[in-house]
Protein backbone atom coordinates (compact mmCIF):
# COMPACT_ATOMS: atom_id res chain seq x y z
CA UNK A 1 0.00 0.00 0.00
CA UNK A 2 1.38 3.32 -0.95
CA UNK A 3 0.64 6.55 1.13
CA UNK A 4 2.38 8.98 -0.89
CA UNK A 5 3.46 8.87 -4.36
CA UNK A 6 5.67 11.22 -5.81
CA UNK A 7 6.87 11.92 -9.34
CA UNK A 8 9.91 12.92 -10.23
CA UNK A 9 10.82 16.40 -12.67
CA UNK A 10 11.11 14.60 -15.68
CA UNK A 11 7.31 13.42 -15.00
CA UNK A 12 5.49 16.77 -14.31
CA UNK A 13 3.22 17.23 -17.13
CA UNK A 14 4.29 19.77 -20.00
CA UNK A 15 0.51 20.81 -21.00
CA UNK A 16 -1.54 22.45 -19.42
CA UNK A 17 -5.76 21.32 -19.94
CA UNK A 18 -8.42 23.75 -21.18
CA UNK A 19 -11.72 22.75 -20.80
CA UNK A 20 -13.50 25.11 -22.72
CA UNK A 21 -13.38 23.26 -25.91
CA UNK A 22 -14.45 20.23 -24.42
CA UNK A 23 -18.14 21.73 -22.55
CA UNK A 24 -20.66 20.21 -24.39
CA UNK A 25 -22.47 23.61 -24.75
CA UNK A 26 -19.84 26.26 -25.20
CA UNK A 27 -19.25 29.32 -22.44
CA UNK A 28 -20.90 32.10 -23.34
CA UNK A 29 -18.73 35.35 -24.06
CA UNK A 30 -17.87 38.00 -21.43
CA UNK A 31 -20.36 41.25 -22.88
CA UNK A 32 -20.55 44.83 -22.30
CA UNK A 33 -23.65 46.02 -20.42
CA UNK A 34 -25.06 46.53 -24.04
CA UNK A 35 -25.06 42.90 -24.60
CA UNK A 36 -21.87 43.30 -27.31
CA UNK A 37 -19.45 40.00 -26.74
CA UNK A 38 -16.10 42.01 -25.59
CA UNK A 39 -13.22 40.82 -27.61
CA UNK A 40 -9.79 39.95 -26.83
CA UNK A 41 -8.86 43.91 -27.11
CA UNK A 42 -11.33 44.51 -24.53
CA UNK A 43 -8.69 43.24 -21.80
CA UNK A 44 -5.59 44.74 -22.94
CA UNK A 45 -5.32 47.74 -21.05
CA UNK A 46 -5.71 45.30 -17.81
CA UNK A 47 -4.11 41.70 -18.69
CA UNK A 48 -0.94 40.91 -21.40
CA UNK A 49 -2.25 40.00 -24.99
CA UNK A 50 -0.63 36.82 -24.08
CA UNK A 51 -2.39 35.74 -21.23
CA UNK A 52 -5.74 37.06 -23.19
CA UNK A 53 -4.76 34.80 -26.15
CA UNK A 54 -4.92 31.93 -23.60
CA UNK A 55 -8.06 33.26 -21.90
CA UNK A 56 -9.66 33.26 -25.49
CA UNK A 57 -7.85 29.81 -26.51
CA UNK A 58 -10.41 26.98 -27.82
CA UNK A 59 -7.04 24.77 -28.16
CA UNK A 60 -7.43 21.68 -25.52
CA UNK A 61 -3.48 21.81 -24.66
CA UNK A 62 -1.33 24.35 -24.20
CA UNK A 63 2.35 23.85 -23.84
CA UNK A 64 3.82 24.86 -20.70
CA UNK A 65 6.77 26.93 -21.39
CA UNK A 66 10.46 25.36 -19.53
CA UNK A 67 11.24 28.25 -18.03
CA UNK A 68 8.02 28.05 -15.75
CA UNK A 69 8.85 24.60 -15.05
CA UNK A 70 12.16 25.38 -13.94
CA UNK A 71 10.47 27.69 -11.29
CA UNK A 72 7.81 24.92 -10.48
CA UNK A 73 10.58 22.22 -9.57
CA UNK A 74 10.76 24.36 -6.34
CA UNK A 75 7.78 22.04 -5.17
CA UNK A 76 5.94 20.48 -8.28
CA UNK A 77 5.32 17.97 -8.45
CA UNK A 78 3.65 17.69 -5.17
CA UNK A 79 2.47 14.29 -3.46
CA UNK A 80 0.02 12.25 -3.96
CA UNK A 81 -1.20 11.36 -0.17
CA UNK A 82 -3.45 8.74 0.80
CA UNK A 83 -4.93 9.99 4.07
CA UNK A 84 -5.27 6.30 6.23
CA UNK A 85 -4.55 7.88 9.66
CA UNK A 86 -8.20 9.50 8.90
CA UNK A 87 -9.13 6.08 7.31
CA UNK A 88 -8.80 4.71 10.07
CA UNK A 89 -10.20 6.59 12.41
CA UNK A 90 -13.51 6.50 10.31
CA UNK A 91 -13.45 3.02 10.06
CA UNK A 92 -14.55 3.80 6.63
CA UNK A 93 -13.95 1.35 3.74
CA UNK A 94 -13.17 4.22 1.36
CA UNK A 95 -9.94 5.13 -0.02
CA UNK A 96 -8.65 9.01 0.42
CA UNK A 97 -6.26 10.23 -1.91
CA UNK A 98 -5.20 13.84 -1.80
CA UNK A 99 -3.08 16.46 -3.86
CA UNK A 100 -1.10 18.22 -1.03
CA UNK A 101 -0.83 21.76 -2.51
CA UNK A 102 0.01 23.30 1.14
CA UNK A 103 3.90 22.59 -0.11
CA UNK A 104 4.22 25.48 -1.85
CA UNK A 105 6.44 28.30 -0.65
CA UNK A 106 3.40 30.53 -0.30
CA UNK A 107 1.49 27.55 1.38
CA UNK A 108 -1.61 26.88 -1.21
CA UNK A 109 -1.88 26.13 -4.54
CA UNK A 110 -2.17 29.82 -6.10
CA UNK A 111 1.98 29.80 -7.02
CA UNK A 112 0.72 27.59 -10.03
CA UNK A 113 -0.69 30.28 -11.74
CA UNK A 114 0.86 32.88 -9.78
CA UNK A 115 4.17 32.17 -11.10
CA UNK A 116 2.59 31.78 -15.09
CA UNK A 117 0.91 35.31 -15.24
CA UNK A 118 4.25 36.57 -13.69
CA UNK A 119 6.36 34.46 -16.29
CA UNK A 120 4.03 35.79 -19.21
CA UNK A 121 3.51 39.24 -17.92
CA UNK A 122 7.69 39.60 -17.68
CA UNK A 123 7.65 38.47 -21.63
CA UNK A 124 5.05 41.19 -22.59
CA UNK A 125 6.99 44.05 -21.00
CA UNK A 126 5.05 44.64 -17.34
CA UNK A 127 6.99 46.13 -15.27
CA UNK A 128 4.48 46.35 -12.14
CA UNK A 129 1.24 44.17 -11.22
CA UNK A 130 -1.33 44.99 -9.08
CA UNK A 131 -3.98 42.58 -7.30
CA UNK A 132 -6.38 42.49 -4.62
CA UNK A 133 -6.09 39.53 -2.06
CA UNK A 134 -8.74 38.58 0.61
CA UNK A 135 -7.26 35.99 3.32
CA UNK A 136 -3.73 36.86 1.60
CA UNK A 137 -3.13 33.53 -0.06
CA UNK A 138 -3.16 35.23 -3.15
CA UNK A 139 -1.18 38.11 -2.21
CA UNK A 140 1.56 36.08 -1.09
CA UNK A 141 1.54 33.64 -4.15
CA UNK A 142 2.12 36.79 -6.77
CA UNK A 143 4.79 38.39 -4.08
CA UNK A 144 6.74 35.42 -4.36
CA UNK A 145 6.38 34.89 -7.97
CA UNK A 146 7.02 38.70 -9.22
CA UNK A 147 10.27 38.61 -6.58
CA UNK A 148 11.30 35.60 -8.65
CA UNK A 149 10.88 36.39 -12.45
CA UNK A 150 12.05 40.52 -11.59
CA UNK A 151 8.52 42.25 -11.42
CA UNK A 152 7.07 45.01 -8.84
CA UNK A 153 3.76 44.01 -6.97
CA UNK A 154 1.04 45.91 -5.44
CA UNK A 155 -1.53 44.32 -3.06
CA UNK A 156 -5.09 45.48 -2.47
CA UNK A 157 -5.43 43.60 0.72
CA UNK A 158 -9.40 42.97 1.86
CA UNK A 159 -9.60 45.16 5.26
CA UNK A 160 -10.58 42.55 7.60
CA UNK A 161 -7.73 39.87 6.78
CA UNK A 162 -5.42 42.99 6.61
CA UNK A 163 -6.27 43.55 10.69
CA UNK A 164 -7.04 39.74 11.39
CA UNK A 165 -3.77 38.47 9.60
CA UNK A 166 -1.12 40.93 9.75
CA UNK A 167 1.47 37.60 9.25
CA UNK A 168 0.63 37.37 5.41
CA UNK A 169 1.11 41.16 4.85
CA UNK A 170 4.53 40.56 6.33
CA UNK A 171 4.97 37.35 4.01
CA UNK A 172 4.69 39.55 0.81
CA UNK A 173 6.75 42.13 2.31
CA UNK A 174 9.73 39.48 2.46
CA UNK A 175 9.55 38.34 -1.16
CA UNK A 176 9.31 42.42 -2.09
CA UNK A 177 6.07 43.33 -2.51
CA UNK A 178 3.91 46.40 -1.45
CA UNK A 179 0.80 45.68 0.43
CA UNK A 180 -1.86 47.97 1.53
CA UNK A 181 -5.90 47.84 3.09
CA UNK A 182 -8.55 47.93 1.10
CA UNK A 183 -10.28 49.97 0.63
CA UNK A 184 -7.55 52.22 0.35
CA UNK A 185 -7.52 56.63 -0.13
CA UNK A 186 -5.42 55.27 -3.32
CA UNK A 187 -7.85 55.13 -5.72
CA UNK A 188 -11.32 56.97 -6.71
CA UNK A 189 -13.21 53.41 -6.06
CA UNK A 190 -11.61 53.00 -2.43
CA UNK A 191 -12.41 56.52 -1.70
CA UNK A 192 -16.20 56.05 -2.73
CA UNK A 193 -16.52 52.51 -0.44
CA UNK A 194 -15.24 54.35 2.11
CA UNK A 195 -17.16 57.32 1.85
CA UNK A 196 -20.22 54.81 1.74
CA UNK A 197 -18.74 53.67 4.80
CA UNK A 198 -15.93 54.38 6.47
CA UNK A 199 -15.94 51.15 8.83
CA UNK A 200 -16.50 48.69 5.78
CA UNK A 201 -14.81 45.22 6.36
CA UNK A 202 -14.01 45.59 2.72
CA UNK A 203 -14.50 42.74 0.44
CA UNK A 204 -12.42 40.78 -2.88
CA UNK A 205 -15.02 42.71 -5.12
CA UNK A 206 -13.56 46.42 -4.13
CA UNK A 207 -9.96 45.25 -3.41
CA UNK A 208 -10.68 43.84 -7.03
CA UNK A 209 -12.06 47.83 -8.39
CA UNK A 210 -8.77 49.46 -6.75
CA UNK A 211 -6.40 46.57 -8.35
CA UNK A 212 -7.79 47.36 -11.60
CA UNK A 213 -7.99 51.13 -11.39
CA UNK A 214 -4.34 51.50 -10.51
CA UNK A 215 -3.18 49.12 -13.25
CA UNK A 216 -5.28 51.25 -15.76
CA UNK A 217 -4.17 54.68 -14.34
CA UNK A 218 -0.76 54.06 -15.72
CA UNK A 219 -1.10 55.68 -18.72
CA UNK A 220 2.64 53.84 -19.63
CA UNK A 221 1.05 50.49 -20.07
CA UNK A 222 3.35 48.86 -17.78
CA UNK A 223 1.00 48.20 -14.92
CA UNK A 224 -0.67 45.12 -15.59
CA UNK A 225 -3.53 43.96 -13.44
CA UNK A 226 -3.41 39.69 -12.03
CA UNK A 227 -6.40 37.67 -11.29
CA UNK A 228 -5.58 34.59 -8.65
CA UNK A 229 -8.90 33.01 -9.69
CA UNK A 230 -12.31 32.82 -11.30
CA UNK A 231 -10.73 33.45 -15.19
CA UNK A 232 -10.28 30.45 -17.78
CA UNK A 233 -6.48 30.71 -18.23
CA UNK A 234 -5.95 31.10 -14.22
CA UNK A 235 -7.97 28.04 -14.27
CA UNK A 236 -6.04 26.25 -16.84
CA UNK A 237 -2.85 26.93 -15.15
CA UNK A 238 -3.95 25.20 -12.29
CA UNK A 239 -4.73 21.66 -14.22
CA UNK A 240 -1.27 20.43 -13.77
CA UNK A 241 -2.63 19.53 -10.16
CA UNK A 242 -5.31 17.32 -11.48
CA UNK A 243 -2.73 15.66 -14.43
CA UNK A 244 -0.20 15.18 -11.51
CA UNK A 245 -3.05 13.25 -9.78
CA UNK A 246 -3.76 11.23 -12.85
CA UNK A 247 0.41 9.73 -13.32
CA UNK A 248 0.18 9.48 -9.61
CA UNK A 249 -2.95 7.45 -9.53
CA UNK A 250 -1.52 5.55 -12.63
CA UNK A 251 1.41 4.43 -10.64
CA UNK A 252 0.12 2.62 -8.06
CA UNK A 253 -2.46 1.38 -9.95
CA UNK A 254 -5.82 3.28 -9.44
CA UNK A 255 -8.20 3.56 -12.72
CA UNK A 256 -10.02 6.48 -11.71
CA UNK A 257 -11.39 8.17 -8.81
CA UNK A 258 -15.45 7.71 -7.71
CA UNK A 259 -15.13 10.91 -6.37
CA UNK A 260 -13.21 14.13 -6.89
CA UNK A 261 -13.87 17.04 -4.00
CA UNK A 262 -12.16 20.63 -4.03
CA UNK A 263 -13.55 23.46 -1.92
CA UNK A 264 -14.47 26.51 -4.39
CA UNK A 265 -13.86 30.30 -3.85
CA UNK A 266 -13.48 31.86 -7.42
CA UNK A 267 -13.16 28.07 -8.62
CA UNK A 268 -9.52 27.56 -9.20
CA UNK A 269 -7.99 25.34 -7.29
CA UNK A 270 -11.22 23.07 -7.70
CA UNK A 271 -11.30 22.67 -11.19
CA UNK A 272 -7.03 22.53 -11.13
CA UNK A 273 -7.88 18.78 -9.90
CA UNK A 274 -11.38 18.11 -11.31
CA UNK A 275 -11.09 19.23 -14.77
CA UNK A 276 -8.48 16.90 -16.11
CA UNK A 277 -11.05 14.29 -14.72
CA UNK A 278 -14.01 16.37 -16.16
CA UNK A 279 -12.56 15.35 -19.24
CA UNK A 280 -13.06 11.97 -18.37
CA UNK A 281 -16.55 12.20 -17.44
CA UNK A 282 -17.71 14.25 -20.48
CA UNK A 283 -16.52 11.05 -22.19
CA UNK A 284 -18.25 8.43 -20.40
CA UNK A 285 -16.43 8.05 -17.05
CA UNK A 286 -18.77 7.65 -13.78
CA UNK A 287 -17.36 9.71 -11.44
CA UNK A 288 -18.89 12.03 -9.11
CA UNK A 289 -17.53 15.55 -9.08
CA UNK A 290 -17.86 17.67 -6.16
CA UNK A 291 -17.15 21.50 -5.79
CA UNK A 292 -17.96 22.67 -1.98
CA UNK A 293 -19.03 26.21 -0.54
CA UNK A 294 -19.58 27.94 2.77
CA UNK A 295 -23.39 28.22 3.98
CA UNK A 296 -22.70 31.71 4.52
CA UNK A 297 -21.40 32.58 1.17
CA UNK A 298 -23.63 30.25 -1.32
CA UNK A 299 -22.74 30.70 -4.76
CA UNK A 300 -23.04 28.04 -6.95
CA UNK A 301 -26.06 26.01 -4.49
CA UNK A 302 -28.20 28.82 -4.21
CA UNK A 303 -27.12 31.99 -6.39
CA UNK A 304 -28.11 33.18 -9.76
CA UNK A 305 -27.15 31.79 -13.05
CA UNK A 306 -26.27 35.56 -14.73
CA UNK A 307 -24.27 37.48 -16.50
CA UNK A 308 -22.59 39.96 -13.45
CA UNK A 309 -19.68 42.07 -12.94
CA UNK A 310 -16.40 40.90 -11.23
CA UNK A 311 -15.84 43.40 -9.09
CA UNK A 312 -18.54 45.68 -7.14
CA UNK A 313 -17.30 48.78 -9.01
CA UNK A 314 -18.52 47.30 -12.23
CA UNK A 315 -15.36 47.92 -13.24
CA UNK A 316 -15.29 44.49 -15.51
CA UNK A 317 -16.90 43.02 -18.42
CA UNK A 318 -19.78 41.04 -17.37
CA UNK A 319 -19.14 37.27 -17.29
CA UNK A 320 -21.97 33.81 -17.04
CA UNK A 321 -21.31 32.67 -13.83
CA UNK A 322 -23.09 32.12 -10.33
CA UNK A 323 -23.12 35.25 -8.48
CA UNK A 324 -24.41 36.20 -5.37
CA UNK A 325 -24.61 39.83 -6.95
CA UNK A 326 -21.57 42.34 -7.64
CA UNK A 327 -22.43 44.70 -4.37
CA UNK A 328 -22.70 41.44 -1.98
CA UNK A 329 -20.67 41.78 0.95
CA UNK A 330 -20.66 38.36 2.50
CA UNK A 331 -20.70 37.82 6.31
CA UNK A 332 -17.13 37.49 7.96
CA UNK A 333 -16.49 33.66 8.04
CA UNK A 334 -12.80 32.80 8.68
CA UNK A 335 -12.81 31.20 5.62
CA UNK A 336 -11.90 34.60 3.75
CA UNK A 337 -10.84 32.97 0.18
CA UNK A 338 -14.31 31.73 0.04
CA UNK A 339 -16.38 34.78 0.00
CA UNK A 340 -16.37 35.88 -3.54
CA UNK A 341 -19.59 36.38 -4.89
CA UNK A 342 -19.00 35.19 -8.11
CA UNK A 343 -17.52 32.02 -9.83
CA UNK A 344 -15.40 30.85 -12.18
CA UNK A 345 -17.65 31.02 -15.34
CA UNK A 346 -16.21 27.33 -16.82
CA UNK A 347 -17.28 25.71 -13.53
CA UNK A 348 -20.62 27.56 -13.33
CA UNK A 349 -21.14 26.15 -17.00
CA UNK A 350 -20.21 22.89 -15.64
CA UNK A 351 -22.70 23.21 -13.03
CA UNK A 352 -25.48 24.43 -15.56
CA UNK A 353 -24.98 20.86 -17.42
CA UNK A 354 -24.99 19.13 -14.45
CA UNK A 355 -20.92 17.74 -14.85
CA UNK A 356 -20.65 18.59 -11.41
CA UNK A 357 -23.00 18.42 -7.61
CA UNK A 358 -22.10 21.45 -5.51
CA UNK A 359 -22.59 21.60 -1.83
CA UNK A 360 -22.58 23.81 0.83
CA UNK A 361 -21.24 23.15 4.02
CA UNK A 362 -21.52 25.19 7.74
CA UNK A 363 -18.61 26.53 9.23
CA UNK A 364 -18.65 24.50 12.34
CA UNK A 365 -18.42 21.14 10.33
CA UNK A 366 -15.72 21.84 8.34
CA UNK A 367 -13.80 23.32 11.79
CA UNK A 368 -14.82 20.23 13.07
CA UNK A 369 -13.65 18.07 9.71
CA UNK A 370 -10.34 20.26 9.83
CA UNK A 371 -9.48 19.71 13.65
CA UNK A 372 -10.06 15.42 13.05
CA UNK A 373 -8.00 15.90 10.38
CA UNK A 374 -4.85 17.92 11.74
CA UNK A 375 -5.08 15.23 14.78
CA UNK A 376 -5.25 12.41 12.21
CA UNK A 377 -3.23 13.47 9.39
CA UNK A 378 -1.06 16.17 10.40
CA UNK A 379 -1.42 18.81 8.44
CA UNK A 380 -3.57 21.97 9.78
CA UNK A 381 -5.29 22.72 6.45
CA UNK A 382 -6.51 26.11 5.45
CA UNK A 383 -9.85 27.34 6.75
CA UNK A 384 -10.62 26.99 2.64
CA UNK A 385 -9.74 23.54 2.42
CA UNK A 386 -11.67 22.43 5.63
CA UNK A 387 -14.86 22.54 3.52
CA UNK A 388 -12.85 20.14 1.20
CA UNK A 389 -11.97 17.79 4.03
CA UNK A 390 -15.75 18.17 5.50
CA UNK A 391 -17.22 17.14 2.15
CA UNK A 392 -14.57 14.11 1.97
CA UNK A 393 -15.50 12.60 5.93
CA UNK A 394 -19.23 13.00 4.72
CA UNK A 395 -18.62 11.14 1.66
CA UNK A 396 -16.15 8.57 3.67
CA UNK A 397 -18.92 8.07 6.32
CA UNK A 398 -21.61 7.53 3.40
CA UNK A 399 -19.24 4.73 2.23
CA UNK A 400 -19.33 3.04 5.32
CA UNK A 401 -22.85 3.23 6.02
CA UNK A 402 -23.06 1.50 2.13
CA UNK A 403 -20.34 -0.65 2.49
CA UNK A 404 -18.44 0.35 -0.61
CA UNK A 405 -15.05 0.87 -0.96
CA UNK A 406 -15.23 4.01 -2.84
CA UNK A 407 -12.08 5.94 -4.02
CA UNK A 408 -12.00 9.60 -2.96
CA UNK A 409 -9.70 11.94 -4.65
CA UNK A 410 -9.20 15.61 -2.77
CA UNK A 411 -7.24 18.17 -3.35
CA UNK A 412 -5.83 20.10 -0.20
CA UNK A 413 -5.39 23.47 -1.62
CA UNK A 414 -3.02 24.94 1.59
CA UNK A 415 -2.05 24.83 5.45
CA UNK A 416 -3.55 26.77 7.34
CA UNK A 417 -0.54 28.25 9.74
CA UNK A 418 -1.14 31.56 8.35
CA UNK A 419 -5.16 30.94 9.87
CA UNK A 420 -4.86 29.95 13.74
CA UNK A 421 -6.96 32.85 14.78
CA UNK A 422 -9.90 31.48 13.38
CA UNK A 423 -8.74 27.83 15.07
CA UNK A 424 -8.70 29.86 18.08
CA UNK A 425 -12.30 31.40 17.83
CA UNK A 426 -13.40 27.55 16.89
CA UNK A 427 -11.95 26.77 20.28
CA UNK A 428 -13.50 29.57 22.42
CA UNK A 429 -16.48 28.67 20.52
CA UNK A 430 -17.07 32.30 19.23
CA UNK A 431 -18.06 30.86 15.71
CA UNK A 432 -21.57 30.12 14.60
CA UNK A 433 -23.37 28.51 11.56
CA UNK A 434 -24.93 31.14 9.26
CA UNK A 435 -26.98 30.75 6.52
CA UNK A 436 -27.30 33.34 4.37
CA UNK A 437 -30.71 34.87 4.68
CA UNK A 438 -33.88 34.36 1.40
CA UNK A 439 -33.87 38.19 1.40
CA UNK A 440 -29.93 39.13 -0.07
CA UNK A 441 -30.32 36.19 -2.25
CA UNK A 442 -33.09 37.64 -3.92
CA UNK A 443 -31.73 41.00 -3.92
CA UNK A 444 -29.63 39.84 -6.88
CA UNK A 445 -32.00 39.46 -8.86
CA UNK A 446 -33.08 43.31 -8.28
CA UNK A 447 -29.46 44.07 -9.01
CA UNK A 448 -28.98 42.65 -11.70
CA UNK A 449 -32.55 42.64 -13.94
CA UNK A 450 -31.43 45.41 -16.21
CA UNK A 451 -28.59 43.17 -17.52
CA UNK A 452 -28.38 40.66 -20.51
CA UNK A 453 -29.48 37.43 -19.42
CA UNK A 454 -27.47 34.12 -19.27
CA UNK A 455 -29.05 30.95 -21.57
CA UNK A 456 -29.22 27.80 -19.83
CA UNK A 457 -27.79 25.65 -22.39
CA UNK A 458 -27.19 21.77 -21.34
CA UNK A 459 -27.04 18.80 -23.59
CA UNK A 460 -29.00 16.71 -20.82
CA UNK A 461 -26.91 14.05 -20.67
CA UNK A 462 -25.59 14.28 -17.01
C1 LIG B 1 -7.66 31.08 -2.40
C2 LIG B 1 -7.83 29.77 -1.80
C3 LIG B 1 -8.99 29.00 -2.06
C4 LIG B 1 -10.14 29.50 -2.87
O1 LIG B 1 -9.86 29.91 -4.16
P1 LIG B 1 -10.18 29.02 -5.43
O2 LIG B 1 -9.85 29.89 -6.59
O3 LIG B 1 -11.62 28.65 -5.39
O4 LIG B 1 -9.29 27.85 -5.36
C5 LIG B 1 -9.05 27.74 -1.51
N1 LIG B 1 -8.07 27.25 -0.72
C6 LIG B 1 -6.97 27.97 -0.44
C7 LIG B 1 -5.93 27.39 0.46
C8 LIG B 1 -6.81 29.25 -0.97
O5 LIG B 1 -5.72 29.94 -0.71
Amino acid sequence: MSIKVFLNEDEIPRQWYNLAPDLPSPLQPPIGPDGTPVPPQGWYKIFPENLIEQEYSQKRWLDIPDEILKILYRWRPSPLRRAVYLEEALGTPAKIYYKDESVSPAGSHKPNTAVAQAWYNKQFGTKTITTETGAGQWGSALSFSCGLVGLECKVFMVRISFDQKPFRKMMMQTWGANCVASPSNETNAGRSFLEKDPDTPGSLGMAISEAIEAAVADSSGATKYSLGSVLNHVLMHQTIIGLEAKKQLAKIGVGKPDIVIGCAGGGSNFAGLAFPFTYDKINGADIEIIPVEPTSCPTMTRGLFAYDFGDTAGTTPLAPMHTLGHSFVPPPIHAGGLRYHGMAPLVSQAIVEGLFAPRSIHQIECYQGAVQWARTEGIIPAPETSHAIAAVIQEALKAKQEGKEKTILFNLSGHGLMDLVGYNKYFEGELSDYALPQEEIDKTEEELKDYPKAQINKSGKW
